[in-house]
């Protein structure tokens, strides 16, 4: 029996552990303790995630479809195959879905599939989730697109404050760190309009009306603005951008806003003053599914740094990231509208750059999202490669299956291969080396433990043949190679080996060669939109709805499905609410006549769901809440709301109750 030092594959926190090898198999994980971040703990997910490489849901050869359906076939007659279709396709006839779970090197040549060989601009992350609009917003402020600050620094910080995000759900050891500095001393704040875990171990949770985080987060700012609290420097309008932002919020009804979030004006001073006062200041919020929208994330940011608290040591604001290499896979370009590295597109020198790290032509123009592309109709699309998926949302599924073709690639069988023409089944991430950068900016690198189960091949490997087939010739022959190409593209990068992290438990954080923030001083991010409050309930539909997660329920369960103790929880979730639930507060539930755990009708103007009521006063009056991870509720009522689901908690949904 054997022990190998690794990083958990299901959350952006990147905690790291241990699997138990026997027999060339996995056998079980256990906390690593000198991880920097996770310091000897895993949550209940990293502690069974070995159980994902013992399941029988693995893909466990190629399979082409046939006049009889899915039929097993040899590698060479399955890649022969998809590279034949493939090839028959004009350049941007061929959409790509990249994922967020697949390591650095994997996202990074099927991004160089997408434009080195196949000529296409059109790839894009399934579960992108508002990420690149997050790190957009932070990279506009200091060229920096991530983490502003370090998980470990969390247990010295004297104020913390969380916007939004349910994070003892999302990422657990990350919220165990803000415990761990509450415990030390400091100053923990949450802003959400529902009470959890966190919120409950908060000095103040202040509880804003729901759609109104934003107005909160401006009347904060003009706190600090107008009555002196601010950074000097922000004040005297040294700071590029501030003086534009300054006078943006000049017209700023702060009493209009405290009234319409329903928080008085006095908590709102006093917290200003506390942020002002702090000499450790950190701030967290989510990015992804449940994330904040660009101008709440602006807002953050320009919070924190009038409070003088953005590129200061010990200090900062981190997105946290909800799906373990979102971040990296959105440093590797896998964006329509971006190259690796986050150059943005259309750039006059881009093709350059292309033709100088990949030789050959490669087509480095602005492209689309394959969802939108999908949606319209006369779609150019005609053919897609998906990269993994999660199992219960397949949206657009009719538009999919008018396509010429589909090529999967996955670990595990999915709905998603009813789908596929080719289904190419990949290794998982402890059958092969690559790299994950977790929520702040932290390059990890995961070795191979054991051999691929059954027939499996690394992703990366399957597309270096796939290219080879359709006349790239990568030369790429272990991961290390392409990490390297990747270190040549991607700035922040640069001076990172395998070698390198290989030595770091913990791996390395970027910028690798330079201090973080060493660019240009930071800037205020101007907002895109008026600050507005919320369209008044109307009558039809009364009750704001918020979507959320789950701590037993991940990646739309294709994962967490597979492993016995988080499934156990999930059935005992469903056990006291088979139909799915939302959340109603008991004054609201009094009024309709309501019963925690009798059925109720939710009706939006685009859906409808029947679900059980769970009457609690963790939601506040005139709102409720829904668990975004139950198929019925997902398929008849969420699906229809994507829009305002993937907003998060800035997409509130007008709803109404009906009793059943
Ligand atoms: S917090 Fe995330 S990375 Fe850490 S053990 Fe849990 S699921 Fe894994």
């Amino acid at each position: 029996m054997s022990y190998h030092s690794g990083v958990c594959n299901f959350c952006g926190t990147g905690c790291g552990h241990l699997l138990q090898v026997e027999n060339g198999a996995v056998r079980g994980v256990f906390p690593s303790p000198g991880h920097p971040v996770s310091r000897g703990r895993l949550c209940v997910r990293g502690w069974h995630i070995h159980e994902l490489m013992a399941t029988e849901e693995r893909i466990p050869r190629p399979l082409t479809r046939g006049a009889a359906g899915l039929e097993p076939v040899t590698w060479n007659a399955a890649l022969d195959r998809a590279a034949a279709e493939l090839g028959r396709f004009r350049p941007g006839e061929v959409g790509l879905w990249a994922s967020p779970r697949a390591s650095n090197e994997d996202v990074f040549t099927l991004v160089r599939l997408a434009r080195g060989v196949l000529g296409t601009p059109h790839i894009d992350l399934l579960s992108d989730g508002w990420y690149s609009s997050t790190a957009g917003v932070l990279r506009e402020g200091t060229d920096q697109p991530g983490a502003l600050g370090f998980l470990t620094d969390v247990r010295s910080a004297d104020f913390l404050l969380v916007v939004g995000t349910d994070l003892a759900r999302q990422n657990p050891i990350v919220a165990s760190e803000l415990h761990f500095g509450a415990r030390a001393g400091a100053d923990l704040v949450t802003i959400g309009s529902r009470t959890t875990q966190l919120a409950r171990l908060s000095r103040t949770h202040l509880r804003p009306a729901p759609g109104t985080k934003k107005m909160v987060l401006a009347a904060l700012l003009k706190i600090l603005l107008d009555e002196g609290l601010a950074d000097p420097d922000f004040l005297a309008g040294r700071t590029p951008g501030a003086a534009a932002l300054r006078r943006s919020l000049v017209e700023f009804d702060l009493a209009g806003a405290a009234k319409s979030s329903g928080l008085s004006v006095d908590a709102l001073r006093d917290l200003a003053g506390r942020l002002a006062q702090a000499k450790r200041a950190m701030g967290f919020f989510s990015t992804g599914t449940t994330g904040l929208g660009r101008d709440t994330v602006a807002l953050v940011y320009d919070l924190f740094l009038a409070a003088g608290k953005i590129g200061r040591p010990g200090c900062g604001v981190i997105p946290i990231v909800g799906i373990s290499n979102l971040a990296g896979a959105n440093d590797m370009g896998a964006a329509p509208d971006r190259l690796p590295g986050w150059r943005a597109l259309p750039d006059p020198a881009a093709e350059a750059v292309l033709r100088s790290a990949w030789g050959g032509a490669a087509n480095a123009s602005a492209g689309g999202r394959v969802g939108d592309l999908l949606r319209v109709s006369g779609s150019p699309l005609k053919a897609l490669v998906v990269m993994d998926h999660d199992e219960e949302i397949i949206l657009q599924a009719e538009a999919i299956r008018r396509l010429d073709f589909v090529l999967y690639l996955g670990a595990f069988s999915n709905p998603f291969m009813d789908l596929a023409h080719v289904v190419l089944p990949t290794a998982t991430y402890a059958e092969t080396d690559g790299t994950y950068t977790n929520t702040d900016r932290r390059i990890q690198l995961n070795r191979r433990k054991i051999e691929p189960r059954f027939e499996a091949r690394p992703a990366w490997r399957i597309l270096t043949d796939l290219a080879g087939r359709l006349g790239g010739a990568w030369g790429y022959t272990a991961p290390a190679d392409i990490f390297a190409d990747i270190a040549r593209l991607v700035p922040a990068y640069s001076g990172a080996s395998y070698a390198g992290l290989g030595v770091n438990l913990g791996g390395l954080t970027w910028p690798v060669e330079s201090a973080p923030l060493a660019g240009a001083g930071p800037r205020a991010v101007p907002l895109n939109e008026p600050i507005a409050a919320p369209a008044p309930a109307d009558e039809a539909f009364p009750f704001r709805l918020m979507a959320g997660k789950s701590y037993y329920y991940w990646h739309q369960n294709n994962i967490m499905k597979k492993t016995f103790i988080p499934r156990r929880e999930y059935n005992a979730l469903l056990l006291l609410y088979p139909q799915g639930l939302v959340e109603i507060h008991p004054g609201d539930a009094a009024r309709l006549g309501l019963r925690d755990k009798r059925p109720v009708k939710v009706v939006s103007a685009r859906g409808s769901m029947t679900v059980q009521a769970r009457v609690t006063t963790d939601v506040l009056p005139g709102m409720v809440y829904a668990p975004y991870f139950i198929g019925p509720m997902i398929e008849g009522f969420l699906k229809p709301e994507a829009g305002a689901v993937e907003r998060g908690e800035d997409g509130v949904i007008p709803v109404r109750i009906e009793k059943v």
